[in-house]
């Protein structure tokens, strides 16, 4: 008689409940606390140089130095950089949707790492910074989400780095979802829709708007404004990803 599978120790089988032993997108095996496959990792699309320095948009194309993408080149940001290592493409995109819409909260551990790579970028090592600043959520998206994926993904980082985080930020507005919307529209849509919370204060911080992906940059711009008029002497940005 062939035995299929071997009885699992009590405290095996809780560890499998706690610790996927799967990749977390091809399903191949992975040691425990592992949660993506040596293959998988290394399909993650990376934004190589040469990028855009305000906004990290990789350019195809040979250029030589420091570039600003047209976007940026037309518009006055009120954040001074925005920073991924990541294209928001194919798996990147895939496991920060289930993260956020899914309610798979494990997959904060890949992500964080990802995010956690930007901390080396040039542009984040050029100063120090004082606090990672989570973009807030509306409490209202809180409670259909189930937390907040910046607040989780800055918690994280602090952890790592010891760096604090300052929850300076809420969200006032409950707005519509800005997919459908013109540059001009999300403006529209975001103005007023984040706040300074009471007894907290920025004047002369550095701060690191933390979010999950960058897009457009209307969101973390309008962050950035009020963040700039509470007196915050720097506010740089980084994302897990680049849209
Ligand atoms: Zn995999
Ligand atoms: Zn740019």
């Amino acid at each position: 008689m062939r035995l299929t599978a071997l009885p699992r120790s009590a405290a095996e089988a809780f560890a499998s409940l706690l610790y996927p032993a799967h990749c977390a997108h091809c399903s191949t095996p992975v040691d425990s606390q592992e949660f993506l496959c040596g293959g998988c990792l290394e399909k993650a699309k990376r934004i190589e140089p040469p990028f855009c320095d305000t906004c990290s948009q990789p350019f195809d194309g040979a250029i030589d130095g420091i570039f600003t993408c047209a976007n940026c080149a037309q518009r006055q940001f009120h954040f001074d950089c925005a920073v991924s290592a990541y294209r928001s493409r194919g798996m990147v995109r895939n496991l920060i949707h289930r993260f956020k819409y899914q309610h798979e909260y494990r997959l904060r551990h890949p992500l964080a790492d990802w995010l956690a790579e930007s901390l080396n970028d040039n542009r984040i090592l050029a100063r120090p910074f004082d606090f990672y600043v989570p973009v807030p959520l509306h409490p209202v998206r809180i409670r259909e989400r189930e937390f907040n994926q910046a607040a989780v993904l800055a918690d994280l980082l602090e952890k790592r780095s010891g760096k604090p985080v300052l929850d300076c930020l809420r969200r006032v507005r409950y707005t519509t979802t800005q997919t459908r919307f013109d540059r001009n529209e999300r403006m529209e849509n975001l103005r007023n829709a984040f706040e300074l919370r009471k007894n907290t204060g920025v004047q002369g911080k550095h701060l690191l708007l933390i979010d999950d992906v960058l897009t457009t940059g209307s969101t973390v711009d309008e962050c950035s404004r009020v963040l700039r008029e509470a007196g915050a002497a720097s506010i740089r940005v980084m994302t897990v990803a680049r849209g």
